[in-house]
């Protein structure tokens, strides 16, 4: 997606040569007008996949997840990084590796949410080692319901996580691919 790319070329800080700062349009501050088109090009993609919903995690997902699911015209589901103890019985709990903290939490849904009829859309910000997405797509499952396909905005290709998700059987569509960040410059697959 070019606007995407061009965003990412003008405004992307790296860090080290592993992460990739956006706090300017899609992290801390949000480019409206960009998720709009975001939202657009992943309905396109995933049209013919019968998606009953969106599934992200919170917080950074939920505004890309925001507008593919209003183009869908089906619920956004953000999952919270942290269960509510009082709720605990009603809640789909999975573990997921933090890639950007380095540490273990865990990510729950609402079992009044997901349910085995459900075509699941999974979106996220970012694609690195796959662990987030994978722990979404295993909520999915105790749900009994089915993964449509994992939209992510930004895929760091120089990362595990595409030949992960691809090899667990998942469609994957990536909005930019990044191929390197080395020597502070952000090169694209493409
Ligand atoms: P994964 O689970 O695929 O290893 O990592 C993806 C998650 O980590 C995303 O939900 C995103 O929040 C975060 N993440 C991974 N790499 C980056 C990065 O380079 N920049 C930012 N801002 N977040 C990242």
């Amino acid at each position: 997606m070019e606007q995407l790319k061009n965003k990412i070329l003008s405004e992307g800080r790296v860090l080290g040569d592993q992460v990739l700062k956006v706090d300017s349009f899609l992290n801390h501050r949000i480019d409206p007008a960009l998720m709009s088109a975001i939202g657009d090009t992943f309905a396109a993609l995933f049209a013919e996949e019968g998606v009953t919903q969106v599934l992200t995690l919170e917080s950074s997902g939920i505004a890309p997840a925001m507008m593919t699911a209003l183009r869908l015209r089906v619920p956004l589901i953000f999952a919270r990084k942290r269960k509510s103890l009082t709720l605990k019985d009603d809640m789909w709990t999975e573990k997921a590796y933090s890639f950007t903290k380095q540490e273990e939490s865990e990510v729950s849904v609402s079992r009044q949410f997901l349910h085995p009829a459900d075509r699941v859309l999974i979106v996220d910000d970012f694609l690195a080692n796959g662990q987030a997405a994978l722990a979404l797509a295993r909520i999915v499952a105790q749900a009994g319901a089915t993964v449509a396909g994992i939209g992510i905005v930004i895929e760091k290709s120089f990362q595990s996580g595409r030949a992960t998700l691809l090899e667990a059987g998942f469609r994957v569509e990536s909005l930019a691919r990044v191929a390197s960040l080395s020597e502070g410059r952000v090169t694209f697959a493409e």
